[in-house]
Protein backbone atom coordinates (compact mmCIF):
# COMPACT_ATOMS: atom_id res chain seq x y z
CA UNK A 1 0.00 0.00 0.00
CA UNK A 2 1.44 3.62 -0.88
CA UNK A 3 0.32 6.71 1.32
CA UNK A 4 0.93 10.12 -0.02
CA UNK A 5 -0.13 13.51 -0.72
CA UNK A 6 -0.93 12.67 -4.30
CA UNK A 7 -3.23 9.78 -4.24
CA UNK A 8 -6.14 8.46 -2.02
CA UNK A 9 -7.53 5.48 0.23
CA UNK A 10 -10.44 5.15 1.54
CA UNK A 11 -10.64 3.00 5.53
CA UNK A 12 -14.92 2.46 5.30
CA UNK A 13 -15.49 0.09 8.34
CA UNK A 14 -17.19 -0.19 12.02
CA UNK A 15 -16.27 2.18 14.07
CA UNK A 16 -15.89 -0.59 17.05
CA UNK A 17 -15.48 -4.46 16.10
CA UNK A 18 -18.63 -5.56 17.94
CA UNK A 19 -19.80 -9.35 16.40
CA UNK A 20 -18.50 -11.61 13.93
CA UNK A 21 -21.71 -11.58 11.74
CA UNK A 22 -21.38 -7.86 11.32
CA UNK A 23 -17.35 -7.77 10.50
CA UNK A 24 -18.17 -10.61 8.13
CA UNK A 25 -21.09 -8.22 6.39
CA UNK A 26 -18.62 -5.36 6.53
CA UNK A 27 -15.98 -6.88 5.42
CA UNK A 28 -17.49 -8.82 2.33
CA UNK A 29 -19.12 -5.31 0.67
CA UNK A 30 -15.40 -4.03 0.98
CA UNK A 31 -14.00 -6.50 -1.05
CA UNK A 32 -17.10 -6.70 -3.68
CA UNK A 33 -16.16 -3.16 -3.80
CA UNK A 34 -12.83 -3.56 -4.50
CA UNK A 35 -11.89 -2.40 -1.67
CA UNK A 36 -8.48 -3.45 0.56
CA UNK A 37 -8.39 -0.98 3.75
CA UNK A 38 -11.15 -0.90 6.66
CA UNK A 39 -11.31 1.02 9.90
CA UNK A 40 -11.94 -1.46 12.41
CA UNK A 41 -11.80 -0.46 16.85
CA UNK A 42 -10.94 -3.15 19.64
CA UNK A 43 -9.55 -0.70 22.05
CA UNK A 44 -12.40 2.44 22.26
CA UNK A 45 -11.55 5.10 24.50
CA UNK A 46 -15.14 6.31 26.01
CA UNK A 47 -16.08 9.46 27.75
CA UNK A 48 -18.50 7.32 29.91
CA UNK A 49 -16.32 4.54 31.80
CA UNK A 50 -19.76 2.58 31.58
CA UNK A 51 -19.51 2.58 28.09
CA UNK A 52 -18.43 -0.34 25.90
CA UNK A 53 -14.86 -0.19 25.91
CA UNK A 54 -14.11 -2.32 23.11
CA UNK A 55 -13.29 -6.18 23.21
CA UNK A 56 -9.49 -5.78 23.18
CA UNK A 57 -7.23 -8.45 22.46
CA UNK A 58 -9.89 -10.98 22.80
CA UNK A 59 -11.23 -10.30 19.08
CA UNK A 60 -8.00 -9.88 17.64
CA UNK A 61 -7.77 -13.02 16.23
CA UNK A 62 -10.99 -13.57 14.72
CA UNK A 63 -10.89 -10.01 13.20
CA UNK A 64 -7.34 -10.81 11.34
CA UNK A 65 -8.38 -13.89 9.79
CA UNK A 66 -11.32 -12.92 8.59
CA UNK A 67 -9.50 -9.57 7.18
CA UNK A 68 -6.89 -12.24 5.61
CA UNK A 69 -10.17 -14.28 3.44
CA UNK A 70 -11.47 -10.86 2.65
CA UNK A 71 -8.45 -9.78 0.73
CA UNK A 72 -8.42 -7.13 3.25
CA UNK A 73 -4.37 -5.61 3.61
CA UNK A 74 -4.65 -2.42 6.56
CA UNK A 75 -7.14 -2.08 9.37
CA UNK A 76 -6.58 1.25 11.17
CA UNK A 77 -7.07 0.40 14.31
CA UNK A 78 -6.93 2.55 17.65
CA UNK A 79 -4.18 2.03 20.24
CA UNK A 80 -5.11 3.52 23.84
CA UNK A 81 -2.03 1.73 25.91
CA UNK A 82 1.47 1.35 24.29
CA UNK A 83 1.03 -2.10 25.50
CA UNK A 84 -1.71 -2.46 22.61
CA UNK A 85 1.35 -2.66 19.63
CA UNK A 86 2.31 -6.08 21.49
CA UNK A 87 -0.57 -7.75 21.37
CA UNK A 88 -1.27 -6.84 18.09
CA UNK A 89 2.01 -7.55 16.56
CA UNK A 90 1.99 -11.08 18.66
CA UNK A 91 -1.13 -12.12 16.88
CA UNK A 92 -0.30 -10.98 13.64
CA UNK A 93 2.99 -12.97 13.88
CA UNK A 94 1.40 -16.31 15.47
CA UNK A 95 -1.36 -15.98 12.62
CA UNK A 96 1.26 -15.53 9.43
CA UNK A 97 0.30 -11.93 9.05
CA UNK A 98 -2.85 -12.58 7.09
CA UNK A 99 -3.84 -8.49 7.39
CA UNK A 100 -1.92 -5.16 8.33
CA UNK A 101 -2.60 -2.78 10.49
CA UNK A 102 -2.57 0.82 11.04
CA UNK A 103 -2.17 2.49 14.59
CA UNK A 104 -4.67 4.71 15.30
CA UNK A 105 -3.92 7.23 17.84
CA UNK A 106 -7.28 8.94 18.77
CA UNK A 107 -8.20 12.27 19.17
CA UNK A 108 -7.97 12.42 22.75
CA UNK A 109 -4.64 10.81 22.95
CA UNK A 110 -3.19 13.23 20.74
CA UNK A 111 -1.13 14.79 22.92
CA UNK A 112 -0.46 11.79 25.37
CA UNK A 113 3.32 11.59 24.48
CA UNK A 114 4.48 8.63 26.20
CA UNK A 115 1.81 7.00 24.02
CA UNK A 116 3.10 8.86 20.89
CA UNK A 117 6.68 8.15 21.72
CA UNK A 118 6.03 4.45 21.98
CA UNK A 119 4.44 4.32 18.78
CA UNK A 120 7.19 6.07 16.85
CA UNK A 121 9.54 3.55 18.42
CA UNK A 122 8.42 0.68 16.49
CA UNK A 123 8.44 1.48 12.65
CA UNK A 124 6.08 -1.92 11.47
CA UNK A 125 3.05 -0.32 11.48
CA UNK A 126 2.24 3.26 9.63
CA UNK A 127 0.10 5.44 12.00
CA UNK A 128 -2.91 7.22 11.49
CA UNK A 129 -2.41 10.63 14.06
CA UNK A 130 -5.70 12.31 15.07
CA UNK A 131 -5.66 16.12 15.26
CA UNK A 132 -6.25 17.21 18.79
CA UNK A 133 -10.16 18.64 18.98
CA UNK A 134 -9.37 21.14 21.16
CA UNK A 135 -5.51 21.95 20.72
CA UNK A 136 -4.08 24.47 17.98
CA UNK A 137 -2.99 22.98 14.40
CA UNK A 138 0.48 23.55 15.51
CA UNK A 139 0.06 21.88 18.69
CA UNK A 140 -0.95 18.64 16.96
CA UNK A 141 1.48 19.03 13.98
CA UNK A 142 3.71 18.69 17.00
CA UNK A 143 2.45 15.32 17.95
CA UNK A 144 3.36 14.56 14.77
CA UNK A 145 6.94 15.35 15.41
CA UNK A 146 7.18 12.54 18.60
CA UNK A 147 6.27 10.00 16.36
CA UNK A 148 9.29 11.18 13.36
CA UNK A 149 11.69 11.83 16.61
CA UNK A 150 11.31 8.49 17.32
CA UNK A 151 11.80 7.09 14.15
CA UNK A 152 8.73 6.31 12.92
CA UNK A 153 7.92 9.08 9.89
CA UNK A 154 5.54 7.17 8.49
CA UNK A 155 2.23 8.96 9.64
CA UNK A 156 -0.58 10.00 8.52
CA UNK A 157 -2.32 13.01 9.99
CA UNK A 158 -6.07 12.92 10.09
CA UNK A 159 -8.80 15.90 10.51
CA UNK A 160 -11.96 14.96 12.07
CA UNK A 161 -13.29 18.15 13.55
CA UNK A 162 -12.98 20.33 16.03
CA UNK A 163 -14.67 20.54 19.81
CA UNK A 164 -17.11 23.76 20.02
CA UNK A 165 -20.75 24.51 20.27
CA UNK A 166 -20.36 26.77 17.42
CA UNK A 167 -19.76 23.27 15.37
CA UNK A 168 -23.63 22.68 15.61
CA UNK A 169 -25.64 21.00 14.43
CA UNK A 170 -22.37 18.94 13.71
CA UNK A 171 -20.82 17.05 16.57
CA UNK A 172 -17.53 18.89 15.73
CA UNK A 173 -16.92 21.90 13.27
CA UNK A 174 -16.54 20.46 10.21
CA UNK A 175 -12.17 21.30 9.75
CA UNK A 176 -11.69 20.04 6.02
CA UNK A 177 -10.31 23.29 4.97
CA UNK A 178 -7.29 22.39 6.87
CA UNK A 179 -6.64 20.27 4.22
CA UNK A 180 -4.09 21.95 1.41
CA UNK A 181 -2.76 23.61 4.43
CA UNK A 182 -1.48 20.71 6.88
CA UNK A 183 -0.19 19.52 3.19
CA UNK A 184 1.90 22.74 2.31
CA UNK A 185 3.15 22.79 6.64
CA UNK A 186 3.80 19.51 6.17
CA UNK A 187 4.87 16.60 3.93
CA UNK A 188 2.47 13.86 5.90
CA UNK A 189 -0.78 12.52 3.62
CA UNK A 190 -3.99 13.96 4.78
CA UNK A 191 -7.18 11.92 5.92
CA UNK A 192 -10.39 13.32 6.92
CA UNK A 193 -12.97 11.57 9.31
CA UNK A 194 -16.46 13.03 7.89
CA UNK A 195 -18.43 10.99 10.34
CA UNK A 196 -16.40 11.75 13.71
CA UNK A 197 -16.81 15.52 12.53
CA UNK A 198 -20.41 15.49 11.54
CA UNK A 199 -21.44 12.61 14.05
CA UNK A 200 -25.03 12.26 12.55
CA UNK A 201 -26.58 10.52 9.06
CA UNK A 202 -28.98 14.35 8.66
CA UNK A 203 -29.77 14.70 5.34
CA UNK A 204 -29.75 17.60 3.25
CA UNK A 205 -32.51 19.14 1.29
CA UNK A 206 -30.65 18.20 -2.18
CA UNK A 207 -30.89 14.45 -0.53
CA UNK A 208 -27.39 13.74 -0.21
CA UNK A 209 -26.16 13.20 3.80
CA UNK A 210 -23.79 15.64 5.74
CA UNK A 211 -21.20 13.04 6.13
CA UNK A 212 -21.21 12.62 2.35
CA UNK A 213 -21.03 16.09 1.52
CA UNK A 214 -18.14 16.39 4.41
CA UNK A 215 -16.30 13.54 2.54
CA UNK A 216 -16.92 15.56 -0.75
CA UNK A 217 -15.67 18.55 0.72
CA UNK A 218 -11.81 16.94 2.14
CA UNK A 219 -11.34 14.97 -1.01
CA UNK A 220 -11.55 18.41 -3.72
CA UNK A 221 -9.62 19.82 -1.38
CA UNK A 222 -7.03 17.21 -1.81
CA UNK A 223 -7.27 14.43 0.89
CA UNK A 224 -5.40 11.86 0.78
CA UNK A 225 -7.41 9.15 2.91
CA UNK A 226 -11.13 8.72 3.92
CA UNK A 227 -11.47 7.65 7.45
CA UNK A 228 -15.35 6.48 7.72
CA UNK A 229 -17.71 4.40 9.63
CA UNK A 230 -20.05 2.21 7.99
CA UNK A 231 -22.55 -0.36 9.91
CA UNK A 232 -24.63 -3.38 8.82
CA UNK A 233 -26.77 -2.49 11.50
CA UNK A 234 -26.69 0.57 12.36
CA UNK A 235 -29.40 0.12 15.46
CA UNK A 236 -27.09 -2.77 16.74
CA UNK A 237 -23.98 -1.03 16.61
CA UNK A 238 -22.00 -0.87 20.29
CA UNK A 239 -20.49 2.55 19.19
CA UNK A 240 -21.73 5.20 16.84
CA UNK A 241 -24.45 3.69 15.23
CA UNK A 242 -26.26 6.82 14.48
CA UNK A 243 -23.42 8.04 12.68
CA UNK A 244 -22.70 5.09 10.22
CA UNK A 245 -23.49 4.71 6.69
CA UNK A 246 -25.57 1.68 5.24
CA UNK A 247 -24.13 -0.99 3.46
CA UNK A 248 -26.24 -0.57 0.56
CA UNK A 249 -24.45 3.00 0.53
CA UNK A 250 -21.21 1.96 0.02
CA UNK A 251 -21.09 1.60 -4.32
CA UNK A 252 -22.32 5.20 -4.66
CA UNK A 253 -20.31 6.96 -2.08
CA UNK A 254 -17.49 5.61 -3.44
CA UNK A 255 -17.95 7.01 -6.61
CA UNK A 256 -18.92 10.16 -5.34
CA UNK A 257 -15.11 9.71 -3.63
CA UNK A 258 -13.26 8.85 -7.09
CA UNK A 259 -15.33 11.67 -8.68
CA UNK A 260 -13.88 14.40 -6.45
CA UNK A 261 -10.52 13.12 -6.00
CA UNK A 262 -10.87 13.27 -9.99
CA UNK A 263 -11.70 16.88 -9.97
CA UNK A 264 -9.10 17.58 -7.41
CA UNK A 265 -6.97 16.57 -10.36
CA UNK A 266 -8.29 18.74 -12.71
CA UNK A 267 -8.62 22.10 -10.39
CA UNK A 268 -4.86 21.46 -10.11
CA UNK A 269 -4.28 21.53 -13.66
CA UNK A 270 -6.42 24.74 -14.34
CA UNK A 271 -4.19 26.45 -11.56
CA UNK A 272 -0.81 25.10 -13.12
CA UNK A 273 -2.29 26.80 -16.15
CA UNK A 274 -2.63 30.16 -14.39
CA UNK A 275 0.69 29.67 -12.77
CA UNK A 276 2.33 29.49 -16.79
CA UNK A 277 0.31 32.85 -17.64
CA UNK A 278 2.63 35.88 -17.90
CA UNK A 279 1.19 38.85 -15.29
CA UNK A 280 -1.12 41.58 -17.12
C1 LIG B 1 -12.62 6.84 16.06
O1 LIG B 1 -12.13 7.08 14.94
O2 LIG B 1 -13.19 5.77 16.34
C2 LIG B 1 -12.54 7.85 17.12
C3 LIG B 1 -12.78 7.55 18.40
O3 LIG B 1 -12.26 9.06 16.65
P1 LIG B 1 -11.72 10.36 17.43
O4 LIG B 1 -10.48 9.93 18.16
O5 LIG B 1 -11.44 11.32 16.31
O6 LIG B 1 -12.83 10.80 18.33
MN1 LIG C 1 -16.47 6.45 16.87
Amino acid sequence: MDFNQSNLNVFAGLCAVDVPEHVDMMMRALQDSGEVCTRMGAYKPRTNPYSFQGHGKGCLPWVFEKAGKHGIKVIAMEITHESHIEEIDTCLERLGRPTGVMLQVGTRNTQNFELLKAIGRQSEYPVLLKRGFGITLNESLNAAEYLASEGNANVIFCLRGMKTEAGQPHRNMVDFAHVPAVKRLTRMPVCVDPSHSVGSRDRAPDGILDVMHATAQGVIAGANMVLVDFHPKPERALVDGPQALLMNELPAYLEDIRLCHDTWTKRQAIYQRLQGEPPE
